[in-house]
């Protein structure tokens, strides 16, 4: 009879909590202090996903087998007086291109539609052992090539603000799972801009690391020299939070730097009076929406009155971006997916002989977009083109890393539009892979330079839909981004907005 009166109390107290509406940081904190236990705050964010993942899509699976135990450990640890990891109870969405142990891994494709991986990815491994528990898989674009999550061989996530316009891509799944409070933090993966494409369409936080500041150990390869692991949140705060637990030398990639990690909390409350903000103005140019452009303008004046300088800066070969990136990305994407070939992961047709088998595994499994990427990386490396292809683009790459370099001799951030114009519709640009494309132009050149950048949320459209701003940085230098991300999140709320 008491137990009955103090579980109703307990609810009546979670109700109250709106543990939906928490951030990462409280979630944590809460645990921590016993208001909020682990299973409770696990299985409120489970009962979202039942609710909401029907009319959004951003999930293609949840994980409360394991989700469940492991928040029950974690509650009887605290019961038992142990000190607790700090992501302790923190239930976080995992990209389903980035392998979990036991736990169904497709990367959006039905070439893996079967394919449970025997290991966690490192920075599965990591959010675990700090105490993260991972409620599920999210939805993407078919290893993750795509803008809008309409090649994802599933179904489509769609955006949490408008259910008729696309939530970006390719990490949309894990931008809708947090926009529409199905998760308080998500993991993505970002190639040419698929953690702050989607961060920017749905309103949402979302941090591309520096190339080498998060092992990519365990993410399924779509372009190696490229791909980055970053963190989906509410705020720039719940961001230093995560990127703290995943960042980090892996002696499983060779590619993740031997580097320390700061203290990326340190910095946040810092104050921005001395720090240099350069604007593109490449970024500012034709195709860009009259809403993005006065969020944006806006946004720079925010970033001056915390006493941050603004002047203008360019990077002229920004304008070949998109160019160098659609030939090196698919090239390093033909060579990756050709591991999918039916011997190994995958499904398989049948047939009498081998070179059959390969073909028709990878005719009826891979989809259009993928087919596409491959014919394009072939073509590009092969005999003859690859000089006037390959070759080329990684020049052009140098050069626009030289841009960077000689634009952070005098300016300590870069700031920009996310994308060019708020979420399109469902089938707007899926005629059109060149208008899909575009939607990268302001993204891709970070990761051909390498350099770490942010998306933030800096206002609405006409129609409601969210605007994001961009911030670049220094290669290793997230403090300074997610700084200055936070204290423009003092000053407004647009991250605080959440969709109807
Ligand atoms: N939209 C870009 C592409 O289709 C970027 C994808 C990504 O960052 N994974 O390649």
């Amino acid at each position: 009879m008491y137990s009955g009166v103090n579980l109703r109390l307990k609810t009546l107290h979670n109700s109250i909590m709106q543990i939906e509406k928490l951030s990462a940081v409280e979630i944590v904190a809460k645990v921590n202090s016993g208001e909020l236990t682990a299973t409770d705050c696990t299985q409120h964010f489970l009962d979202q996903i039942g609710k909401l993942n029907d009319a959004n899509g951003g999930f293609l699976c949840t994980t409360e087998q394991s989700a469940l135990p492991m928040a029950e450990a974690i509650d009887a640890d605290r019961a038992a007086g142990k000190t607790l990891g700090p992501l302790a109870g923190l239930p976080v969405a995992v990209k389903d291109g980035i392998c979990t142990k036991g736990h169904t891994t497709t990367a959006g494709s039905r070439m893996l539609s079967k394919f449970v991986p025997s290991y966690d990815a490192t920075i599965v491994e990591r959010l675990k052992s700090d105490g993260a528990i991972v409620i599920g898989k999210t939805n993407m674009d078919e290893f993750a090539m795509g803008s809008s999550t309409e090649n994802s061989a599933y179904f489509p996530a769609k955006n949490p603000w408008n259910h008729d316009h696309v939530p970006g891509g390719s990490s949309g799944g894990s931008a809708t799972a947090v926009a529409a409070e199905m998760a308080p933090v998500s993991i993505g993966s970002d190639t040419g801009g698929s953690i702050r494409q989607p961060a920017s369409f749905c309103g949402i936080t979302g941090l591309k690391p520096t190339y080498g500041r998060v092992s990519r150990f365990g993410l399924i390869a779509f372009a190696s020299s490229l791909d980055q692991i970053g963190p989906m949140t509410h705020s720039a705060e719940d961001a230093a939070l995560v990127m703290q637990s995943i960042s980090g030398h892996d002696k499983h990639d060779s590619t993740s730097a031997v580097k320390n990690v700061p203290d990326f909390s340190t910095k946040l409350n810092q104050p921005l009076k001395g720090l240099k903000i350069g604007v593109c103005l490449e970024h500012f140019g034709d195709g860009l929406s009259d809403a993005v452009r006065k969020s944006v303008n806006d946004s720079i004046e925010v970033l001056k009155s915390l006493g941050a300088t603004c002047q203008d800066i360019q990077l002229p070969y920004t304008q070949y971006a998109i160019a160098a990136y659609y030939v090196i990305a698919p090239c390093e994407a033909s060579s990756n997916l050709s591991r999918f070939d039916g011997v190994r992961y995958t499904n398989r047709v049948t047939t009498d002989n081998l070179p059959d088998m390969y073909s028709q595994t990878r005719g009826e499994f891979f989809g259009n977009e993928v087919k596409n990427r491959i014919l394009l990386g072939t073509y590009a490396l092969s005999s003859g083109y690859y000089d006037a292809y390959y070759l080329k683009a990684s020049k052009v790459r140098r050069m626009i890393k030289n841009d960077y370099d000689k634009a952070f001799e005098s300016v300590d951030l870069i700031l920009g539009p996310t994308v060019p114009s708020t979420a399109f519709k469902f089938g707007e640009h899926a005629a059109d892979p060149i208008a899909m494309y575009l939607a990268d132009i302001y993204t891709v050149s970070a990761n051909l330079a390498g350099v770490p950048a942010i998306s933030i949320p800096c206002g609405f459209d006409d129609d409601g839909l969210p605007i994001g701003l961009q911030l670049q940085a220094k290669r290793f230098d997230e403090s300074t981004l997610l700084q200055a991300a936070h204290q423009y999140q003092t000053q407004t709320n647009f991250h605080k907005q959440r969709p109807r």
